[in-house]
């Protein structure tokens, strides 16, 4: 079943963990996929040829989610390369860890600048492409931090709360134009993000989860894909918990 087959998705963050995997599952099924990175310049760039080996066209931007102007830009380009925009996924997240008594202005700003501003920054950019089609499927990855609270990531739980407001308040706003604004809330994942924890709290965390592991990246895609993908067209300003019964 190609579930998005055609389509073209944008995907911040793809050069490692949860969006890489969401971009080589929408690459599976039939979707083009436009994806940026930062840093990982190699993994962005090696990425493009794994995904290009589906079948469908692929391309990888160098792109400052965090930058307004960065953001325009890219959307600009890749309605250039793609001729259309069908699915945003914003993925693009870090952490900057750290108790509120010690935690510096710099960690707070970074953070919310990188995770929250992203996601206005790259809807922004486009809501028009998607109005004049009528038709689009905006998805932004928040966490069970965002919903719970996490002690030591105040600055990151903020940022993910704050991406809960963003997504209903677009899905109200848009979704008299067939636009669909959802929220993806992973709960422990392992990637890079979460490969410093310590091995022993890992392990203890794990058996306070209902499923009694971890979840893997291309459990969260496959959640984005049911967002993305006419399954879901009855579903708006949702947000789906991906986290093994974790917060119940
Ligand atoms: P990750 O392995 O650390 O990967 C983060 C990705 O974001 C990288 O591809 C990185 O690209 C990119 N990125 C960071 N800053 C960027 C910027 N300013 N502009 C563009 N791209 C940027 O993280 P992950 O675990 O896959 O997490 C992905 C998303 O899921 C994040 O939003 C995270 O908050 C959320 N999440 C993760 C978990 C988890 O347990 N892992 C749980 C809940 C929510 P470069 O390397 O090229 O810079």
């Amino acid at each position: 079943m190609n579930l998005v087959a055609g389509k073209v998705a944008l995907i911040t963050g793809a050069s490692r963990g949860i969006g890489r995997a969401i971009a080589l599952r929408f690459a599976q099924e039939g979707a083009h996929v436009a994806f940026t990175y930062l840093s990982s310049v190699e993994k962005g760039e090696a990425l493009t040829a794994e995904l290009a080996a589906h079948g469908i066209t692929a391309k990888g931007y160098r792109s400052d989610a965090s930058d307004y102007k960065a953001a325009e830009d890219l959307v600009a380009q890749v309605l250039v390369d793609f001729g259309k925009l069908d699915i945003l996924i914003n993925n693009a997240g870090i952490t900057r860890d750290g108790l509120l008594m010690r935690m510096s202005e710099e960690q707070w700003d970074t953070v919310i600048t990188v995770n929250l501003k992203s996601v206005f920054n790259l809807t922004k950019a486009i809501i028009k492409p998607m109005m004049k089609a009528k038709a689009g499927s905006i998805i932004n990855l928040t966490s069970v931090v965002g919903i719970r609270g996490n002690a030591g990531q105040a600055n990151y739980a903020a940022s993910k709360a704050g991406i809960i407001g963003f997504t209903k308040s677009v899905a109200l706003e848009l979704g008299s134009r067939n636009i669909r604004s959802n929220a993806v809330a992973p709960g422990f994942i392992e990637t890079e993000m979460t490969g410093d924890l310590n091995e022993k709290a890992v392990e203890e965390w794990k058996q306070t989860i209902p499923l009694k592991r971890g979840g893997q990246p291309d459990e969260v895609a496959d959640a984005c894909l049911f967002l993305a993908s006419d399954l879901s067209r009855y579903i708006t300003g949702q947000v789906l918990q991906v986290d093994g019964g974790m917060l119940t």
